[in-house]
């Protein structure tokens, strides 16, 4: 099943967009879908499954050498840059195949644009399913710069790649560092206790209760942005799953998401505690639902506590 990351946007595997493309009426709503392969042939299903055959016209390919812009491409101009066809037994859904290598220095950004510009085509007209292989590495990027770009979470004209270091601008500020003056001013006013989140080995300050982004308990397949929640329980809105996680903002401490990583882990800036995990294409809670991007902090590693402000 592919999974919902945002309305009309889903990420999946091959086997997904298999599944889109033969059956008959698709409830899911998708109407486009872009493929992430390894392989410059348009018919991957063959390779894959022999005995699949699903209908295609072509609408047109475009190859390296004829859309040399820039005068960067110097690679053969018989190599696959990118096709386009109707697929499908009813040759309702518009396909997107770009060839590409699963390595790690694999350049996002000579196909990037008309990636993004092919979601955005496929939200507008109804859905779009991302998929790769396994639909892992570069569909995760491809759908990370899309959120990137259409969320304003980079500044404008900045397009990821895996590996290049992100600008912490973007980070909501460290709450463990505080300015002092400020802190003396808030406690002459007599303001009520903060809740704050610390590290339980080392007792930093890691999060506050306004970083929080709230979900809905046990929505399988969807996810919540950036919203947060106003009152109540912070966790999910219901509180009637438990979530052994919560979901944060990307904050200023966390410089494995700063180096450019796609995933990897939350540790203490002051101890080195492991506290949880982060990852931009998202990470299923406890509870049920996807959190897309996430940035996870175990509830086991974290105390909360009340102080004055
Ligand atoms: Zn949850
Ligand atoms: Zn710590």
């Amino acid at each position: 099943m592919p999974f919902l990351v945002r309305e009309g946007l889903f990420f999946g595997n091959i086997t997904d967009a298999a599944q889109t493309l033969t059956s008959p009426s698709n409830s899911s709503g998708i109407t486009h879908i872009l493929s992430l392969l390894s392989s410059a042939s348009i018919s991957f299903f063959s390779d894959w499954k022999p005995d699949i055959k699903i209908p295609t016209e072509e609408i047109k390919k475009v190859y390296v050498g004829e859309i040399d812009g820039e005068g960067k491409r110097s690679l053969s101009p018989e190599k696959l840059f990118y096709s386009l066809e109707m697929a499908g037994v009813d040759l309702k859904l518009k396909r997107m195949a770009v060839p590409l290598r699963d390595t790690e220095d694999e350049d996002l950004l000579d196909y990037l644009d008309i990636c993004l510009d092919f979601i955005d085509e496929g939200r507008k007209e109804g859905g779009v399913l991302v998929h790769c292989f396994a639909g892992v590495s570069r569909s995760a990027a491809i759908v990370t710069a899309y959120l990137m770009r259409t969320e304003k979470k980079s500044q404008e004209g900045h397009s990821y790649k895996q590996g290049e270091k992100v600008d912490s601008s973007i980070f909501e500020k460290d709450p463990g560092l505080r300015p002092e003056s400020n802190a003396a001013e808030v406690t002459t006013k007599m303001e009520k206790p903060n809740t704050v989140y610390r590290c339980k080995k080392c007792r930093r300050i890691v999060a506050m209760p306004e970083n929080v982004v709230s979900h809905t308990a046990g929505e399988g397949e969807s996810s919540f942005g950036w919203q947060k929640r106003k009152s109540g329980n912070p966790y999910n809105r219901y509180g009637e799953v438990e979530c052994t996680s919560m979901f944060v903002e990307p904050l200023k401490w966390m410089t494995t998401v700063e180096e450019g990583a796609l995933e990897g882990k939350l540790t203490c800036v002051k101890c080195d505690a492991r506290l949880g995990y982060f990852n931009w294409a998202g990470i299923q809670c406890s509870c049920g639902s996807w959190i897309t991007p996430a940035f996870q902090i175990h509830k086991n590693k974290v105390d909360i506590s009340k102080e004055l402000p």
